[in-house]
């Protein structure tokens, strides 16, 4: 694994990889029906994260970000967010150390395996932690990887910002904008300021570059 350049965005590494930083509800969100199979997001808590805190962490790191998801990103298409809490060697893994990352993938690989889940970038799945998932940072994912990590205690746009990463989007098209009440960084900037606000949305061109990105999706085979 080619990690280079640590960056902290109070939560992100960067690497040639684009490894960066990074939910509750078993909803789905149904569009008009597609040829398309459904984008899912597999959410999984790890065992660490109290269930007392289920639903804090579902309105801070989730609700909205789906909302914006369907209603303005990827509106029209048919999207299904999956939470999953205690699934034996999933939810319990080790993390926090510099193999993490390798570590979550396979185990997530085994659990899709096991589901009959194709690992073709219809599914992504995002493990969130109770503490630092990956040294130095507060969440990782692979550029247009099907895989992600993020801890509970990230900025609320952790998991907006690495389930980005894993649909296309990239630091470079994130923004600092003005708002009426005050300026607001949007979901993919590197680094979180103290100062600014979360915009809790995509760039004009990262939302371009996430559809792009599901538009270029291959249909599975049947
Ligand atoms: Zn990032």
């Amino acid at each position: 694994m080619t990690m280079s350049i640590p960056r902290i965005r109070n939560k992100c590494i960067a690497a040639a990889f684009a490894l960066c930083l990074g939910g509750f509800l078993n909803t789905a969100f149904a569009a008009e029906p597609e040829k398309e199979p459904p984008l899912t997001f597999h959410i999984f808590a790890h065992d660490d994260i109290p269930d007392s805190e289920a639903q804090r962490v579902h309105t801070r790191l989730l609700s909205w970000w789906l909302a914006d998801m369907t209603d303005t990103v990827l509106r029209g298409w048919n999207i299904q967010a999956r939470i999953h809490r205690h699934v034996p060697g999933v939810t319990d893994i080790r993390y926090g150390d510099d193999r993490a990352y390798d570590r979550w993938k396979g185990s997530a690989t085994r659990f899709a395996e096991r589901e009959k889940l194709r690992i073709n970038g219809w599914n992504k799945f995002m493990l969130l932690t109770g503490a630092s998932p990956y040294p130095g940072t507060s969440g990782i994912a692979q550029h247009e990887g099907d895989f992600a990590l993020a801890s509970v205690n990230a900025n609320a746009a952790v998991v907006a910002h690495e389930f980005g990463h894993t649909l296309s989007a990239v630091h470079d098209d994130s923004k600092v904008r003005g708002s009426d009440a005050w300026w607001c960084e949007t979901n993919m900037v590197p680094s979180a300021s103290q100062i600014y606000r979360d915009c809790r949305a995509y760039s004009p061109e990262n939302q371009e570059r996430i559809r792009t990105y599901v538009t270029g999706l291959a249909l599975p085979s049947p």
